[in-house]
């Protein structure tokens, strides 16, 4: 591999998801809350743990509807043996509804607030290395030659249809997507495959062009043509939800052969056959 990705040199791109910590000799504990949604009510929540000379390590928080959030905050506690402390302490501020206390085992504490959930709630988010899946990819290519890369971009092509479909839904249309889609498509960046900027769009004629960086499929390769397969098919099925008509990908410049980004020129599926073969 010949580069890493760059974001990672900003720490302000960084969300760790807490697998475990290790803090040998600490007496460290996880902490789940739910309060009310409402301004201060983490801060409160942080303030009663702070009196117990907790030192927090991560937190995050979700908003789960009805007018509650829930936090959960990892930390070093002042001794082993406080959980019940703790949640008595919390239970007594009065901004908490329901909270539960863990202590980890001999400086070790294990992420609780997993599977991670994703908004749809038949979903939810598996978290696997980019080497698992793009290996996974590379085998299926190289047992089955152009068969193997003709399945890989269809599961892309699956993949991003589907995708959008479920992000239609989710903000109340297609056309509340068509609104913002070059800001959501940078979303995409969240799930580790890349970072996509849209260049242009035509809804008119049917065009566009998205210039992909860091992308899992093709950073550090070095070859002679173009490699993607799954994002080229990961594009075409988002355009062809939010066009809605079959869209074809064709990548024209490639991080694998050289070029600082790939980036992807997405046409009408009739007028790509009308002009040069993909
Ligand atoms: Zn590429």
């Amino acid at each position: 591999m010949k580069d890493s990705s760059p974001s990672d040199t900003n720490p302000l791109n960084w969300y760790d998801v807490p697998l475990f910590f290790a803090r040998p000799g600490k007496a460290l504990y996880y902490v789940a809350v739910q309060t009310q949604d409402r301004p201060g009510a983490l801060a409160t929540v942080i303030g009663v743990l702070q009196r117990e000379s907790f030192n927090l390590i991560h937190v995050s928080m979700s908003e789960i509807g009805d007018g509650y959030a829930v936090g959960h905050l990892y930390g070093e506690g002042n001794a082993p043996g406080i959980s019940t402390a703790l949640e008595e302490r919390l239970r007594a501020s009065g901004i908490v509804r329901n909270v539960r206390v863990e202590e980890g085992r001999d400086g070790l504490l294990i992420g609780r607030a997993l599977p991670l959930r994703l908004r749809d709630p038949r979903l939810r988010a598996t978290a696997i290395t980019s080497q698992y899946l793009i290996s996974t990819l590379d085998t299926l290519r190289e047992e089955m030659g152009s068969g193997g890369a003709t399945l890989v971009y269809r599961q892309g092509l699956d993949l991003g249809r589907n995708a959008w479909t479920r992000h239609a839904a989710l903000l109340g249309g297609m056309e509340n997507v068509r609104k913002h889609f070059g800001y959501l498509l940078e979303g995409l960046a969240l799930t580790g495959y890349g970072r996509p900027t849209l260049l242009d769009i035509d809804p008119k004629e049917g065009t566009a062009h998205v210039r992909f960086s860091e992308s899992i499929e093709c950073m550090g390769r070095e070859l002679s043509n173009p490699y993607s397969q799954f994002f080229r098919g990961y594009f075409a099925g988002t355009f062809s939800a939010v066009f809605d008509v079959e869209m074809s990908c064709v990548e024209t410049k490639c991080s694998a052969v050289g070029a600082e980004a790939c980036e992807f020129e997405i046409t009408r599926k009739e007028a790509a056959r009308a002009g040069a073969p993909s």
